[in-house]
């Protein structure tokens, strides 16, 4: 077996599996190591929103999870009455989708082992010894010690990660203050909405479908603590007889799948990154899973550092772009630390005076802008990466940093394409909207990396409206743009 790869992940989450297959795409040899012997069956995260969906699109694999999902427009927040609209997103999916996480692992792990990745279950990482050139990584698996060496490692191993803790980095935040309870389960009444919810002074009581066409997941926060802690195991009976106090029925509940409880335990990394060491998903911020971010926010992570990455192992890129990794996804981890904290003092906010904050927010969200502006932090579609990256000299335009979003394009010599498509091979893209125009590509970026287009119609113009070019990064944002023209529809 193999024992030296140019990247070697280290956990087999939806994380690092998408990671693994970001880098497998652009060709380099990935393994990852996986402790547990099979996936586990129950499923944390419930969600994929929209920008998320986007991700997935631009390497064409979003069938396989609309194939199974439930499309649901409206999301929440602090599970305050007023639902966040996700309707009003420019995008080929302006909803969440319900689909549990197992799925998602599924699908993420069979395009894995398409592409090629190595994927060693059953090895345990025990720890890590750093050198100039690389990094050796040792452990036990299902044929007893193991030694590999990496380039580069990466640390997808979740809340716990080993890797965090061997390369030294902080994991600074909150410990626990709260704890919910929660159920998936059979409901032989359930709630006439997609996603119920109840807010009293007994508690809070949230009710959504799992997506798999079958089971709902009760979640339930109690104003009064009795004392239980994190390690009791919940009894269907504990989960009925709480619902049924907060929210004056069971929804005849039955066969419960999976019963169990979480906290809200805050933390960010003080770095995502340590010389030859990254950090992505849960091993660089964990959180009150508030509104399905955790596994969105974490799959965006390796969308961020896969291609970059994979471009300074190819010689493609300097090593200081693997710096912007950080530059641009630390914000938005901590947007996520100081936001669901916020929710969660808002989804305890039990006593007269948190019913009231929660009263202020509730009508807060009713105007369209600021209900938009909530929508658009959790879904994802809010983040940017405003920075111009190294050696991209030149950029001023508005849509610096800007995701761009799916749409049809008629090229020069007649076809039509939609620009995902052209995206999917996890390469650079630059589109001309007249013959001959060029915005300037980075200067270390070797011209076969980009796939350049003349393009002649746009099914949505506007988005390109006043462009006589743009170049777009291998994870969909603009790079550079040159501006002042006027596109025709297609
Ligand atoms: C109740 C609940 C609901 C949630 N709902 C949502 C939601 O709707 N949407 C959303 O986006 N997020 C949600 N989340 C969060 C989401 O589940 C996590 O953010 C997501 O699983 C993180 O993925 P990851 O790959 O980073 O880490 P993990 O899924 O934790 O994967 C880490 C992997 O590393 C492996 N590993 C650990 N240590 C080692 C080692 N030493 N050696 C080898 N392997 C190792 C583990 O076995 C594991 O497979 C929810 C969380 C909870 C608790």
């Amino acid at each position: 077996m193999n024992t030296s790869f140019e990247v070697v992940v280290v956990g087999g989450g939806p994380v690092g599996l998408w990671l693994a297959c970001e880098l497998r795409l652009a060709g380099l040899s990935v393994v990852v190591l996986e402790r547990r012997t099979k996936r586990v069956e129950q499923s944390r995260a419930l969600t994929i929103h929209g920008r998320t969906l986007e991700v997935l699109s631009l390497r064409g694999i979003e069938d396989r999870f609309l194939a199974t999902g439930k499309p649901i427009t409206a999301g929440h927040y602090a599970v305050l009455d007023t639902r966040l609209d996700f309707n009003i997103f420019d995008s080929r999916f302006p909803y969440t989708l319900f689909i549990p996480q197992k799925a998602t692992e599924e699908i993420i792990e069979q395009r894995a082992l398409e592409l090629g990745v190595d994927i060693r279950r059953g090895a345990v990482v025990e720890g890590m010894t750093v050198d100039s050139g690389s990094v050796s990584v040792r452990g036990a698996g299902p044929e007893g010690a193991f030694e590999l060496t990496g380039a580069y490692v990466v640390g997808t191993d979740g809340a716990r990660s080993i890797v965090r803790r061997e390369a030294g980095i902080d994991f600074v935040g909150y410990p626990a203050t709260a704890m919910a309870l929660m159920g998936d389960v059979v409901l032989d009444a359930p709630p006439s909405v997609p996603l119920f919810s109840e807010f009293n002074e007994r508690g809070s009581v949230m009710v959504a479908p799992l997506g798999d066409g079958r089971h709902y997941r009760i979640v339930l926060n109690e104003a009064v603590d009795r004392g239980v802690t994190r390690d009791d195991p919940v009894t269907f009976e504990e989960l009925t007889s709480v619902t049924r106090m907060i929210a004056g029925t069971d929804f005849s509940a039955r066969d419960p799948l999976w019963l169990s409880r979480f906290d809200n335990e805050t933390r960010l990394v003080s770095h995502y990154r340590r010389g030859r060491i990254f950090l992505a998903g849960d091993a660089a911020h964990i959180h009150l899973p508030a509104g399905g971010q955790g596994m969105n926010v974490g799959i965006q992570d390796a969308m961020n550092l896969g291609w970059k990455l994979a471009a300074v192992v190819k010689g493609e890129a300097p090593e200081y772009l693997l710096d912007t990794y950080e530059q641009e996804r630390r914000p938005v981890g901590a947007y996520l630390h100081d936001t669901t904290m916020a929710q969660g003092y808002l989804i305890t906010g039990f006593s007269p005076h948190g019913r009231a904050l929660r009263g202020v927010f509730n009508d807060m969200l009713k105007n369209p802008e600021i209900n938009a502006y909530f929508a658009r932090q959790v879904s994802g579609f809010g983040v940017r990466y405003p920075e111009a990256l190294p050696g991209c000299a030149g950029s001023s335009s508005s849509l610096l940093g800007n995701r761009i979003r799916d749409t049809e394009l008629q090229l020069k010599d007649e076809d039509r394409t939609n620009l995902y498509s052209l995206l999917s091979a996890g390469k650079w893209v630059h589109l001309a909207f007249d013959a001959g125009e060029q915005v300037a590509i980075p200067e270390w970026l070797p011209t076969d990396a980009v796939i350049f287009e003349e393009v002649r119609g746009v099914e949505h113009a506007s988005m390109f409206s006043g462009l006589k070019a743009i170049l777009i990064r291998p994870d969909g944002y603009v790079a550079q743009s040159a501006e002042e023209r006027h596109v025709d529809a297609a």
